[in-house]
């Protein structure tokens, strides 16, 4: 099993890192990719990826480290260069924190997404998207997110924590991306059981998006990879189908996306 999307670089794992890597590896995950969110988690995901043969490791700016630094392509170019680096972001738009008609924020956020856009270009890297509206709704991330994608014609990459319905998640299909689901499709609030239904296996990664989002069987815990079989668990249950077959496709995909 692959957990796509862990944050072992965040501070919340720095005591026990080893403990939660051998709890990992006694629940059957391989390989896990830590997502780089500025420079700071970029470079310790690079460099946990040195460290341990199953790791890998992405370099972004994710929009809201924008309220601790300044976005800057050349140090995150620099990083990109480095082993074991096998995708850009995550990088995407998130209007969660910020005003319904703050456009100077929003346009700020789409030239920071397309200048990683840019760099997955040139290294011919996947990107790691990451879109969230506030509770409103309005201004949609998502369209504005789609529109840029046409434009600049990328068609590699992952939706990751995907949480919209089965109507977008086929847009998205449909310009070659992947879609990434956590632990929120375990939760009893979530709306989307027909995206479950009818989303083919072969267009989804797993992921736990650690620290954050334990699934509902571990709920109010901190995350991590080995909690990623409670998302195959449960998307085999819905599919009606046994957790090896969510596991064997969702690996390869993971393989695939990530050339790993
Ligand atoms: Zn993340």
């Amino acid at each position: 099993m692959i957990d796509s999307h862990a944050h072992l670089n965040f501070p919340n794992f720095q005591k026990d890192l080893t403990e939660v890597l051998e709890r990992a590896k006694q629940n059957g995950v391989d390989f896990i990719i830590n997502i780089g969110a500025d420079y700071k988690s970029s470079q310790i995901a690079i460099n946990m990826a040195q460290d341990y043969e199953g790791l890998f490791a992405t370099v972004g700016f994710h929009p809201e480290s924008l309220n601790e630094e300044k976005f800057n392509s050349r140090l995150l170019e620099d990083l990109i260069g480095q082993p074991k680096v096998v995708a850009v972001g995550e990088c995407g738009l998130d209007y969660f924190r910020i005003k319904p008609n703050d456009f100077a924020a929003q346009k700020l956020q789409q030239e920071i997404f397309i200048a990683q856009i840019e760099l997955a270009k040139k290294f011919n890297l996947p990107l790691v998207l990451h879109c969230r509206a506030n509770q409103k709704e309005q201004n949609s991330p998502y369209e504005q997110m789609l529109q840029i994608l046409k434009k600049e014609n990328v068609k590699r990459g992952v939706f990751h924590c995907f949480s919209g319905d089965w109507r977008l998640a086929k847009e998205f299909i449909e310009l070659g991306f992947c879609i990434g689901l956590t632990g929120i499709i375990t939760f009893p609030n979530y709306r989307h059981v027909d995206l479950l239904k009818n989303i083919p296996l072969d267009n989804v990664l797993i992921e736990t998006d650690c620290p954050f989002l334990a699934p509902q069987s571990v709920r109010g815990q901190r995350n991590e990879p080995a909690f990623v079989k409670h998302i195959a668990e449960h998307l085999a249950n819905i599919k009606n189908i046994n957790m090896e077959e969510v596991d064997r496709i969702t690996t390869q995909n993971t393989k695939k996306l990530f050339n790993i």
